[in-house]
């Protein structure tokens, strides 16, 4: 008895030591199987317990650095805004002034045409920093899908599947907020097929909420680059061809509506076929925030 009290006592200082895979070895078992059963049970559920803490602390630390990034951001933006809309003013109040062959007339329109674009990065900063404001009104969702599809412009190595998986796609959204999200996630679908795949988006819902799936066969993310996807100002596109700004945007704008936005990417051909989904999932009764 004694011999078999030993092995479950070193199996009780594994266990406290942090290594919660420990499981009593049947050849080394104790002899009293159902001791044993439920040692290995009791130690089986500590893991499941700690994988779960751990993935709610992470969520909260990712949670927490988004929302002081955007803190910084509408920070930032909201000092900058002034002045920006100040140099468009009387950038263009010269530019009127300017006769049409004043040789600094194509340089005064550069001055406005990166000002602008400059405008368009704080609006989409206090967008990430949920700094504007939402005007919910009932929507389908599946017209609005509709809607962008038809103004989306995709090349023809690319396949289109649009997919309504609920009769009741009505729900207190942002229309003109929610079409931004559906496109920048469509853009960024269709930049991870250069060499052509299937793009789907999906509607969905159930009593409370409705959702919004879109899915690529493009390149995947590597899993490395998932816990700043939403951090403004993350790409891995080139200097010029991407801002970094969609996601954080779109994160933005999902927040503003009390929803919630997840991804699910494998970029590993070995470990199956690649490719991304992000799913969008949006309160019915809406609140803004
Ligand atoms: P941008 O498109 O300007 O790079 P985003 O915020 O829209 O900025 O996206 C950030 C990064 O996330 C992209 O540069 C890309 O690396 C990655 N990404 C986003 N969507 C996808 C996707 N569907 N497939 C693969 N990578 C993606
Ligand atoms: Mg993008």
């Amino acid at each position: 008895i004694i011999r078999r009290i030993r092995i479950l006592k070193q199996a009780t200082e594994a266990i406290s030591s942090g290594n919660l895979e420990y499981q009593l070895p049947p050849g080394r078992s104790s002899g009293f199987d159902m001791i044993d059963e439920s040692f290995n049970n009791m130690a089986k559920s500590l893991k499941d317990r700690d994988d779960r803490l751990q993935k709610a602390f992470q969520r909260i630390t990712r949670t927490e650095r988004l929302a002081s990034l955007g803190q910084m951001a509408a920070g930032v933006a909201h000092e900058i805004n002034n002045p920006l809309g100040g140099i468009l003013l009387y950038s263009n109040l010269v530019l009127e002034e300017m006769g049409d062959d004043h040789p600094g007339r194509k340089n005064m329109e550069k001055i406005i045409y990166q000002t602008d674009r400059c405008k368009k990065i704080v609006s989409g900063l206090l967008h990430f920093a949920r700094q504007n404001k939402v005007a919910l009104r009932p929507t389908d969702l599946r017209e609005l899908v509709d809607r962008v599809m038809k103004t989306m412009h995709t090349p023809a190595s690319i396949t289109v599947r649009v997919e309504h998986g609920t009769a009741d796609a009505v729900a207190d959204i942002d229309p003109d907020q929610i079409v931004q999200v559906l496109t920048n996630l469509i853009t960024n679908a269709q930049a991870a097929m250069p060499e052509g795949g299937t793009l789907t988006v999906r509607t969905d819902g159930d009593d409370t909420h409705v959702r919004l799936i879109v899915t690529d066969t493009g390149v995947g993310i590597p899993k490395e680059n998932l816990p700043k996807l939403f951090e403004p100002f993350f790409t891995t596109k080139q200097i010029g061809k991407g801002t970094g700004l969609g996601l954080a945007v779109t994160y933005g704008i999902v927040k503003m509506h009390r929803g919630d936005i997840q991804v699910q990417s494998n970029a590993d051909p070995a470990a199956g076929p690649t490719g991304t989904t992000f799913t969008v999932s949006l309160p019915r009764r809406g609140q803004a925030a």
